[in-house]
């Protein structure tokens, strides 16, 4: 059993002691000290709503994303951008009103604009990270699942032809092939989409990306009214378990946004770490080296034994088994090593977070043994279930 994993807990929450957890695209070197210290400093400003930390804070993004505060919205996670983009740009076409909504102004944070209720349908990859088409089924909208090409890349003119008014969701990089969409094709949705139709991209894994193909196009937003750019605290800065994201957008479209959402959503404890970690300039840094440093030997050593991988640009793996995914899961979970679920769309391919070097090797171990254990079955079955001929 996996002995190397740190106990996460005091309060008797250990069952991850001995679990090793490559399932959650989690960043495993956790938050930067300096956050740490900063929440430390500030348990006992838990009673104070956050409004001063979230200024500090978006001022910040705003100032590393070259942008004015106004373009700026942070949320619970990116999780919760994903959720407000669904509801303020999708839903039925057959809306009755597309009239503005009055809404009661807010005792602080600013003015609420009035509201127009979302239409149109949410186009999507597949696969996926899928939150989204949730919360767009939630709204009543449309979901259209364009499959991602042979490069893995996001099908960009399948997914302009079925766009109408609502919302294209781009993952670059994708969660769960790793894979990206280059930036040639990035600038040829954003030049060709049609106005009225948002484009949200989700740069969750933006930090990990290193080929010379890839671009953040929060750059392209000044020249874009319907681009929306999705990020997150949970991947390279290591804050999952604190909740905080934030998009980039026009100020019109973050005004479109701001409606839906939960008033001071984010919580004071994610505001601190977020502004101490942006001031450290090694967490990003060496998060990357470290991710790559380790992607290449688990990568090696898969390849050693004869398995490719979908080309990664991210903090996970996407291993192609040539064979059914799931009996090996059931192989590694009894070995306590937990890796990503099935993905219907490539069901023979199994997603891996890249984890530690030890919890990496934990899991080539367990790999190791589920291979065998699953050719030895398929040996088994070859004998035993001839085919009728
Ligand atoms: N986008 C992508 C592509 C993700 O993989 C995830 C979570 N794994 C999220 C958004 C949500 O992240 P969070 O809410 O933690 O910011």
């Amino acid at each position: 059993m996996f002995s190397g994993a740190e106990t996460r807990s005091t309060a008797g929450f250990t069952n991850a002691a001995n679990v090793v957890r490559l399932s959650a695209n989690e960043n495993p070197y956790g938050p930067s000290p300096m956050a740490i210290k900063a929440m430390t400093e500030a348990f006992s400003l838990s009673c104070r709503y956050p409004d001063d930390h979230a200024d500090v804070l978006i001022d910040s993004l705003a100032r590393i994303n070259g942008v004015s505060r106004d373009q700026i919205l942070i949320a619970d996670g990116s999780g919760e951008i994903l959720k407000l983009c669904a509801a303020a740009f999708t839903g039925p076409m057959s809306t009755a009103t597309n009239r503005a909504v009055e809404l009661a102004p807010r005792s602080r944070g600013g003015a609420m604009p009035a509201f127009v209720p979302g239409r149109g349908k949410m186009i999507v990859a597949d696969p996926t990270f899928e939150a989204i088409l949730n919360h767009a089924r939630v709204n009543m909208a449309e979901v259209v699942k364009v499959p991602l090409n042979a490069r893995f890349s996001h099908d960009v003119p399948k997914m302009l032809a079925a766009a109408s008014e609502g919302l294209i969701y781009i993952c670059n990089p994708n969660n769960p092939t790793a894979s990206i969409t280059p930036k040639n094709e990035m600038r040829e949705l954003l030049g060709k989409a049609p106005r009225e139709t948002i484009v949200l991209v989700d740069e969750a894994y933006h930090h990990y990306a290193d080929s010379s193909d890839y671009e953040s196009v929060i750059p392209l937003i000044k020249d874009h009214s319907n681009l929306i750019v999705a990020r997150t605290f949970s991947k390279i800065f290591g804050m999952a378990g604190l909740r905080l994201g934030y998009c980039v957008a026009q100020p019109e479209t973050i005004q479109r946004l701001r409606p839906h959402q939960t008033w001071d959503s984010v919580n004071i404890m994610a505001m601190v770490a977020a502004i101490a970690s942006l001031n450290d300039p090694d967490q990003v840094t060496s998060g990357r080296r470290l991710n790559s440093e380790t992607k290449r030997f688990a990568l090696g050593e898969l390849e050693a034994m004869g398995f490719k991988s979908i080309p990664s640009e991210a903090n996970f793996i996407m291993i192609d088994l040539r064979r059914p995914v799931r009996p090996w899961l059931d192989g590694l979970r009894q070995r306590s090593v937990q890796v990503g679920r099935v993905f219907p769309a490539l069901p023979n391919h199994m997603r891996v977070t890249i984890g530690k070097k030890p919890e990496m090797e934990a899991f080539l171990t367990a790999f190791r043994h589920a291979f065998l254990t699953v050719s030895v079955l398929n040996q088994a079955s070859h004998f035993t279930v001839q085919p009728c001929l």
